[in-house]
């Protein structure tokens, strides 16, 4: 079994918030909870990145900072104990490496950027955007059930192409959007709900 995971706002905070408020940039603080498309969110931080000349070391001593939500680290070593954990995540390896450490070293699929000379943020390869999919689906075809949560319509590939899905505290577009998902507003619940499918699968065969 693989539990598949969003990482900002299921078991960390949104990171781009912190950078947002503490720079005073509006676009830094806008998340995939405001905007859907991943692609034009990225351009407008970028842009504003490089207007007001941030580099990446700037906006890594905050994104290194964050925290993941309390009882997290706990939540991943019970899923852990039940099966591969994985972390599918629309934030980027430069910002969120230390976060996955801090969760006991989780695997992280996530994008990476690209710099200029000065450092500062010039793009960024998105390895996982529309890819959400494919991996879950080389999860299944590999013989894996998998079980996944996220909070947002960035997570709606992820979590619709999954065996079970949790929505995690969702926007209202998503709980619209995957109707047979369980909804969690809290990580003991994800993780009874989770318990609860494993036995299913030890005794039956299957998650549901
Ligand atoms: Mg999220």
């Amino acid at each position: 079994m693989i539990f598949a995971l969003d990482l900002e706002g299921c078991i960390a905070p949104e990171i781009w918030p912190v950078l947002g408020a503490t720079y005073r940039l509006p676009d830094f603080a806008l998340t995939t909870r405001d905007i859907g498309d991943f692609d034009e969110l990225m351009q407008r931080r970028v842009a504003a990145a490089r207007r007001a000349g941030i580099t990446l070391a700037d906006l890594q001593k905050l994104a290194h900072a964050v925290e993941p939500y309390l009882g997290a680290r706990e939540f991943i070593a019970r899923l852990r104990s039940m099966g591969n954990v994985v972390i599918i995540s629309d934030t980027f390896h430069e910002f969120s490496d230390p976060l996955a450490a801090k969760l006991g070293g989780v695997n992280l699929f996530a994008n990476r950027f690209e710099l200029d000379e000065k450092g500062i943020i010039s793009g960024f390869k998105l390895r996982i955007r529309g890819q959400k999919e494919r991996i879950v689906s080389g999860f299944k075809s590999a013989g894996f059930k998998v079980a996944a949560m996220g909070d947002s319509m960035n997570d709606f590939s992820l979590l619709n192409s999954c065996d079970l899905p949790v929505l995690y505290r969702p926007v209202d577009a998503l709980r619209q959007a995957v109707p047979h998902g369980h909804v969690s507003d809290n990580l003991d619940d994800a993780l009874e709900y989770f318990e609860a499918a494993k036995r299913r699968l030890d005794e039956t065969g299957d998650l549901r």
